[in-house]
């Protein structure tokens, strides 16, 4: 298979991050194209919303059931509504909002895609600095799993990872230098309980998200 290097697939579900990563891959290669995974996630909605901003964008759009994925373990708050979901991580162990694998098979998952559609680059928005014990958003996961698919298919797929090392600050100011800081801030959801935008403002994720706003805010008003 001939993987064209002008070609990126963005694994997109619509939030904070992927979005950005969405419209940072529009600008670095001639043809983008989404995919998002439905995997029992407690707000299917975000599939809604990925798809939305993907057709305003231009960007095809296609959508997988990987239901399996939560099927296989149990104890994740994301995917079960009786679980409360944790703030941190406990110890050692990631927070229970942790989908075991996920990344790992929505990745295989996306390359084996790509080869389909002759595509070279493949776009995830993992970061290791807001690092919350999730193993499979660190930098070496990424780049060994980018060798073992190489290796898998014998083909030569470049993972690239614009997020890894900025902050959620960082990550607006991203936003903003791409021309899309209202799009992302407006129309994309984080929030653990299914609110876009500026979300419930009290789960996990919209702390997280506010906290980088907040700052990045600052930093935008002392220029
Ligand atoms: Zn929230």
């Amino acid at each position: 298979m001939i993987l064209d290097h002008r070609k990126a697939l963005v694994v997109f579900s619509g939030g904070q991050d992927s979005t950005t990563c969405l419209f940072w891959a529009k600008k670095h290669f001639d043809e983008v194209r989404a995919l998002c995974f439905r995997y029992g996630q407690k707000h299917e909605v975000e599939v809604d919303i990925a798809r939305g901003i993907a057709e305003r964008t231009g960007v095809p759009f296609e959508e997988k059931d990987v239901h399996f994925i939560s099927q296989l373990s149990s104890g994740c708050s994301l995917t079960d509504t009786s679980i409360q979901m944790d703030e941190e991580r406990r110890g050692n162990l990631p927070p229970n909002t942790f989908v075991p694998g996920r990344n790992l098979f929505f990745l295989s998952i996306a390359a084996v895609y790509a080869r389909e559609h002759g595509i070279m680059n493949i776009v995830t928005g993992v970061s290791q600095t807001d690092f919350s014990g999730y193993p499979d958003c660190r930098d070496s996961f990424i780049r060994s799993l980018n060798v073992a698919l190489n290796l898998a298919m014998e083909e030569q797929f470049v993972i690239h990872t614009p997020l890894m090392w900025i902050d959620k600050a960082e990550t607006w100011k991203l936003a903003d230098e791409l021309g899309v800081f209202d799009i992302v801030r407006n129309e994309t959801l984080t929030c653990y309980n299914g609110i876009k935008g500026d979300g419930c403002g009290l789960c996990p994720a919209c702390k997280l998200r506010r906290h980088g706003l907040e700052e990045y805010l600052k930093q935008r008003r002392n220029y």
